[in-house]
């Protein structure tokens, strides 16, 4: 008994054999359907892909009228304008001033390494002076108080900590 195959097997086949470029008579003959079928199904099949392709054409253009957007918006943020400038001069709409706006902060922080080392060099001073001014006993015009007094080592929420002997206050 011959294999019964389905529809889609059957379809698939011979779309294949039209990939491979195969003329529609000889489709025909391979897999045993009239050329007017072979030519029904391998024009919808044309048809399909010349969508498919459009489609993607249309997502490319999409794509790329977005980038140009976003790029002629960061070169403005970047030039001191604000997201509200923007929607004055038509660039983008509010949604896209607001949505650009986050991303470029954003973005905007994550090239900033320079703060974090600023804030070790801050702790590093910070640590040297207090443990200096502490251990020398030397009076601070504390900036919490402002009362003349010498710091003093206390235990602040579990950890030895350099206190104003005035307030008790945490001055740097
Ligand atoms: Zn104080």
């Amino acid at each position: 008994m011959p294999k019964i195959i389905s529809k889609e097997t059957h379809d698939e086949i011979l779309k294949l054999h039209f990939e491979e470029g195969l003329p529609f008579s000889e489709i025909s003959k391979r897999v045993g359907v009239g050329r007017n079928k072979v030519a029904e199904i391998c024009g919808d099949e044309e048809a399909r892909r010349a969508d498919q392709e459009m489609e993607e054409d249309k997502e490319k253009e999409r794509k790329q009228s977005t980038q140009k957007i976003e790029s002629e918006v960061f070169a403005r943020l970047d030039n001191g304008e604000n997201p509200i400038d923007l929607v004055k001069a038509g660039v983008c709409s509010v949604e896209a001033a607001e949505e650009f706006g986050k991303e470029y902060a954003k973005l905007k922080n994550m090239s900033r390494p320079e703060i974090e080392i600023l804030e070790a060099r801050m702790e590093n001073a910070s640590y040297a002076l207090r443990h200096a001014l502490g251990v020398g006993k030397i009076k601070i015009c504390c900036p919490l108080c402002h009362g003349w007094a010498q710091l003093t080592l206390r235990k602040v929420d579990g950890s030895q900590r350099w206190v104003c002997g005035n307030c008790g206050g945490i001055p740097f």
